[in-house]
Order: C-alpha cells, then sequence, then structure tokens
C-alpha cells in the first residue's frame, strides 16, 4: 500500500505492572484512509496494542518500555487520551460504556466536548453519526440504558466520530452482538471510512467480519506479530482460515 501512513507502532513493548510480556515487539502501520484489522485470540494483546496507541496504559499500570507510536509523522508515546483526541486520533474501548440515564443524544454529545468546536461542527457531526446509523435518530431522546446491545456500540461509536476524528481506534465491536447487527455496524464502519475518509485500527476476535471491511490485518499471538498481509491474502491462507477464520 503506496498510501503514507496515519499511524506507525514500531517494535513497541509493553508491560503491566512492571510485568514484561504483554507485548513483546509488535510493529505495524496503518495506511491513511484504510481500515486495518487486529486480529488474535483471547490475550494476544490486541487491546493492548490500542491502549498503548490511545494512551490509555497509564490508568492500568501499563507502559511502553520499547519502540516508537507515531500518528501523522509525530511521536504520541505516553501522551494522554485527551490531547490525542484533540490531534484527532479518538478510540472506542471494549466493553462500550454509555451514560444509561443520559438520552442517546446526550451520550453523543458529551464526545463532542473532548475536542473544542463550534456548534456548527457538533451539528455537522451528530448529522453524519445519525446518516451512518440510521437506527440512532428513531431513538436519541430515550435513555442510552434502554438501547439494546447493538444500539449502545453505535452510541459508542458515535461518541468517538463527535470530535469529527481522522482515525478511530475501534477495541471489539462485534462483542456480545447477533451477526446481523454485527454487520450492520461493519457496514457502518466502511461506510465511515470509504464515504468519509475516516481511517480505524479495528481489533476483533472475529476476524471473518473484520477482515470482509479491512484493508489489512495483522494476526497476533502473545504479544508479537504473527502475520500480515492484505485481507483477501490473509483470507486465502490454510492456516488462517484453520485457526481463525473457523473453518477446517
Ligand atoms: P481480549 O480480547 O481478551 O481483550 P487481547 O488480545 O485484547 O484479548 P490483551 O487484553 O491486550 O489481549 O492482553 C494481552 C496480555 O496482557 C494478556 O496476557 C493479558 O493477561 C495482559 N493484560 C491485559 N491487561 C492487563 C492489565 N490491566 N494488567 C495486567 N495484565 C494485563
Amino acid at each position: 500500500d503506496l498510501r503514507p501512513s496515519l499511524l506507525t507502532i514500531e517494535s513497541i513493548e509493553v508491560v503491566y505492572h512492571g510485568v514484561i510480556g504483554a507485548l513483546r515487539g509488535v510493529s505495524l502501520a496503518v495506511p491513511r484512509h484504510s481500515i486495518a484489522a487486529l486480529l488474535g485470540a483471547n490475550g494476544a494483546g490486541k487491546s493492548t496494542t490500542l491502549k498503548a496507541a490511545s494512551g490509555l496504559l497509564a490508568g492500568e499500570r501499563g507502559e511502553v518500555i520499547k519502540g516508537r507510536i507515531a500518528y501523522d509523522g509525530e511521536d504520541i508515546a505516553g501522551l494522554p487520551p485527551h490531547l490525542l483526541v484533540q490531534r484527532g486520533l479518538a478510540q472506542v474501548l471494549e466493553g462500550r460504556r454509555c451514560f444509561a440515564s443520559l438520552s442517546v443524544e446526550e451520550n453523543l454529545l458529551i464526545g463532542g466536548h473532548l475536542r473544542h468546536r463550534t456548534a456548527t461542527q457538533l451539528r455537522r457531526a451528530l448529522d453524519l453519526i445519525y446518516t451512518r446509523f440510521p437506527r440512532l435518530p428513531l431513538i436519541r431522546r430515550s435513555a442510552a440504558g434502554l438501547a439494546s446491545g447493538g444500539e449502545q456500540q453505535m452510541i459508542a461509536i458515535g461518541r468517538a466520530l463527535m470530535s469529527e476524528p481522522r482515525m478511530v481506534l475501534l477495541d471489539e465491536p462485534s462483542m456480545g452482538l447477533a451477526p446481523i447487527v454485527v454487520s450492520d455496524i461493519f457496514d457502518a464502519v466502511r461506510a465511515l471510512n470509504q464515504q468519509d475518509g475516516v481511517t480505524f485500527l479495528l481489533a476483533e476476535q472475529n476476524a471473518t467480519q473484520a477482515l470482509r471491511i479491512a484493508d489489512h490485518g495483522h494476526v497476533l499471538e502473545n504479544g508479537r506479530v504473527l502475520s500480515h498481509g492484505t485481507s483477501s491474502a490473509l483470507m486465502a491462507r490454510d492456516d488462517i482460515k484453520r485457526f481463525y477464520l473457523g473453518e477446517s
């Protein structure tokens, strides 16, 4: 891929509580305007890679002890999440936490406060979210706690989009959702990428769905990148099919 890289991770090693091994030298590059998938089993290091890039390790007593993380050509290792959001790098954590008693729209508006935005920019972001997730305007005034799991995932992604990011780090959006709902969410991610130019790094155990929309995939195992390639090349490999795509 000849597009310049928006996020570059070079040989990072991550420790939690001073204990080595969470990441043992992970490198990957996410080209501008692409979708990259981070695949692998439970505990392989997908979430840790996203947290390293989004400034979220500190809260879990994790630390990048080696390597380099660059966003848009600048070193970002150690920067806190709010400064990254201000530069256009947003994240959606695993588990889609919503404020249950606030309305869907209030949950979205909270995301706009992380980056200085004018009223026009907020309106534009909200319109885009409602276009890409047409379920949300239908329930915008009801409490987020009453929304389905899929709708809550849409709210979580929407909240990140309120800062009009250039890149979103998205952790396990399919978790606990029915396949049809997962398809809807992944279709929306693809539209955000293709129509709106948002770059994504997507961590997923559901490799089949992730590779369907991703340009590239990186397979992690035990804190290392086991293999990487274009989605079509990975999907054609027998070992990948057997271990990650549920085929035999
Ligand atoms: P999952 O899908 O379960 O989130 P993952 O591929 O995202 O899996 P990570 O959560 O990144 O994997 O975990 C990588 C390694 O780091 C694992 O060995 C895990 O036990 C360890 N780890 C993750 N978070 C912490 C933490 N807060 N404290 C200590 N160790 C952690």
